[in-house]
């Protein structure tokens, strides 16, 4: 049998893969494999170890006849045509509960380096701009005691109301169905979204992206919300209709926004996103910590070797099709 891998993996995740079956992978860490090479990788491949950057759809499945068994590197699978999936009866696995907390951990960051404009004032001392301590220098807007809203009080939702317990935040969310445990551990009010928008000081993004999730945040939603109101992404891109957030930003209408997703991927320096002072960017690295990392290949590895021995995948997204 084969497992194709689509970006360059550490070398124990290849060697727990080849205990059970051939491996190719593609040899480069940081371009995606080619859509060409993919397709015909896929000709005689039993398995897929993928991630974010493919987009594996109905014209790959096509191209893969004999494949038993997809896995992505990843908690999201917006990338992957679940739905064609299951109808052809493959299981399709992620890496859920890993990544949570570095997950958290990253949104955390992104919410205190907008708030208090730390890469702001890191390019201030790099520019020679530092000619004295000022009263009103560089001042941001305070975190402590502030109301945060999350959309998607999911697992890494969850973990952001904990750390946000920690600094005294009022916490609000909304989700399409309530949690009441999440509500008595984490003090976290569930209120509709147009309401969260209204009294949030700063509003995180941790739904999935999905068809009712696409662009569920634009002109109106930011026009709903205070004008001293901070952004943060760390969901997908697509959740958001980024040409209204970019107007938002300019007139003043959004504080700042943190970002670490985008509507498309990669972004270069001259997206007008890179234009603006109020944002804090970043290249996609919610889980990126070498310890979350290995973990997510490990996991994405263990889907594959129990998808080949026809076996219940540890962490599936279509349970349906599981034996
Ligand atoms: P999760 O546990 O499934 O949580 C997602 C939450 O979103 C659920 O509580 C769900 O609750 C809620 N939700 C779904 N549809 C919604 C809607 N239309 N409106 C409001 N809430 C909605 O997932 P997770 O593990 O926390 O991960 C969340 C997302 O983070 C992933 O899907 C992924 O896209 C993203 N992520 C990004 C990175 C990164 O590198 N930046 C890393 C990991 C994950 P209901 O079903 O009740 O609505």
């Amino acid at each position: 049998m084969k497992a194709v891998i689509t970006r360059k993996m550490p070398d124990s995740i290849v060697a727990l893969l080849a205990e059970c079956c051939d491996v190719y992978m593609w040899p480069d860490e940081h371009e995606p494999i080619s859509r060409h090479m993919l397709m015909e990788q896929m000709a005689d491949a039993d398995a897929l170890f993928t991630n974010v950057t493919d987009r594996i759809d109905r014209e790959v499945l096509d191209a893969a006849p004999r494949l038993k068994v997809i896995s992505t590197m990843a908690v999201g699978f917006n990338n992957i045509d679940v739905a064609e999936a299951t109808r052809r009866g493959i299981p399709v696995g992620h890496t859920p509960e890993v990544l949570t907390e570095a997950v958290a951990d990253l949104t955390f960051a992104l919410l205190l380096a907008t708030a208090r404009r730390v890469v702001e004032a890191m390019a201030f001392i790099r520019e020679d701009k530092w000619k004295a301590w000022g009263p009103m220098l560089l001042t941001g807007q305070t975190v402590h005691g502030a109301t945060l809203g999350i959309i998607g009080m999911g697992r890494i939702g969850e973990g952001v109301a904990r750390r946000a317990r920690g600094l005294g935040m009022n916490i609000l969310y909304c989700n399409r169905s309530r949690k009441e445990a999440a509500e008595r551990a984490l003090e976290a009010a569930y209120c509709h979204l147009d309401e969260l928008l209204k009294r949030s000081d700063y509003v995180v993004m941790l739904a999935p992206s999905t068809k009712e999730t696409t662009r569920m945040i634009g002109a109106r939603e930011f026009s709903l919300m205070k004008p001293n109101a901070i952004f943060i992404n760390t969901a997908r891109g697509t959740n958001v209709d980024e040409a209204a957030m970019i107007e938002a930003l300019k007139a003043g209408q959004l504080r700042g926004a943190g970002l670490d997703v985008f509507e498309t991927e990669p972004i270069r320096p001259d997206h007008p996103l890179c234009a603006l002072d109020n944002v804090v960017l970043l290249p996609h690295i919610g889980s990126a910590t070498v310890e979350t990392r290995l973990k997510m290949a490990e996991i994405a590895a263990l889907n594959i070797i129990a998808g080949l021995k026809n076996e219940p995948l540890p962490y599936i997204v279509n349970p349906e099709v599981n034996v």
